[in-house]
């Protein structure tokens, strides 16, 4: 087989940096379970449960199409793919039509509009993104949270080179979402996993570089807006800018003293990201990438790892076996391919 993958972006993980990779898929998941019982339901008092219900509606433990779709990016990621080539976008867009069609609980605005009818097969990536870009121009649709919600996987990828994750991000985005905003958030997430994987730490503003340098100045306005404030400040979050938003601002506003311990803060954050209200899987979710990013896999409390799971018929040990592979670039722990 050919070598598809963006080998020079690979870069040697210890034992720590690993586990933080494989925990961004598991968080996410874990944030959108938690979510999932709420959305767009009244507030309530208390710690959120993973009880199931909502939109789905969905099994005690079950993640939403937040996950759904991560699932998809993720199993062409964990290939080793370089997610800016053609065949690789095709692949991702194939899963997303397969998805609509057979898995789909529920669905985004813009994600359905451009997923509506589309048919698989070589090309399928130029023509979602075609689609994208009409259904932005006709309807203004092209900044829903959509993408976000999807993009953690989107981190591990390429995890020694900021530029090709950039990319990745934005070419994954671009599949559903045309609206810049929407691909903008995507990098600045992506890239934050990414530096969180690497270096153990949070940096959200590290990112603003590589997006277009005249939107700079306004992502930077709305990051420091959102740093400790209270996440549910930011509603309705179904918007790319605000849903980012409302994400760290449940991650910072919790970050507490340095003697909190990791699965406190994933924990504390995950349940203020949920108490943002409003699309509170799909905040959840977004956040959950981050944290697990930052915390590892090993910050995920037990409790949630057993109950967590969803389409395609993944569970914990599966959603951590896709970021782990996603980030070595395809390769299992002896150094043999994934496919
Ligand atoms: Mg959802």
């Amino acid at each position: 087989m050919a070598d598809h993958s963006s080998g020079s972006a690979r870069i040697p993980l210890d034992p720590a940096s690993l586990d933080r990779a494989a925990g961004v898929l598991l968080a996410a998941a874990v944030g959108d379970a938690l979510g999932v019982p709420y959305e767009f339901a009244p507030p309530f008092a208390g710690d959120p449960e993973m009880k199931g219900g909502g939109l789905g509606p969905y099994a005690p433990g079950e993640y939403s199409d937040d996950t759904q779709m991560a699932a998809c990016v993720a199993e062409v990621a964990a290939t080793g793919a370089d997610l800016t080539q053609p065949w690789a976008l095709d692949a991702i867009a194939d899963r997303f039509i397969a998805w609509i069609r057979d898995g789909a609980s529920d669905v985004g605005n813009s994600t359905r509009a451009v997923l509506r009818g589309a048919e698989p097969g070589p090309g399928s990536a130029a023509r979602l993104a075609a689609s994208a870009i009409w259904e932005f121009a006709s309807t203004g649709l092209g900044a829903g949270n959509g993408a976000l919600m999807r993009t953690g996987i989107v981190g591990l990828c390429a995890l020694g080179d900021r530029v090709q994750t950039a990319r990745a991000a934005r070419a994954v985005s671009e599949l559903t979402h045309a609206d810049p905003l929407a691909a903008d958030s995507c990098i600045l997430w992506s890239e934050a996993i990414r530096v969180a994987v690497i270096e153990g730490r949070f940096d959200l503003l590290g990112g603003l570089d590589l997006i277009e340098e005249h939107r700079q100045s306004q992502w930077r306005a709305w990051i420091d807006q959102a740093t400790g404030a209270d996440p549910a400040s930011f509603g309705p979050n179904g918007f790319t800018v605000t849903a980012l938003q409302a994400a760290w601002a449940a991650i910072t506003s919790t970050l507490g003293s340095s003697r909190m311990i990791a699965a406190d803060h994933l924990t504390s954050a995950l349940f203020a990201a949920v108490h943002a209200e409003n699309d509170t899987d799909t905040v959840a979710a977004i956040a959950g990438a981050l944290l697990g990013a930052r915390w590892g896999a090993s910050a995920v409390p037990t409790r949630y790892r057993s109950q967590v799971h969803g389409w395609p018929g993944l569970g914990d040990s599966d959603l951590v076996r896709l970021a782990v592979l996603t980030a070595r670039g395809g390769a299992d722990e002896r150094g043999s391919s994934a496919t």
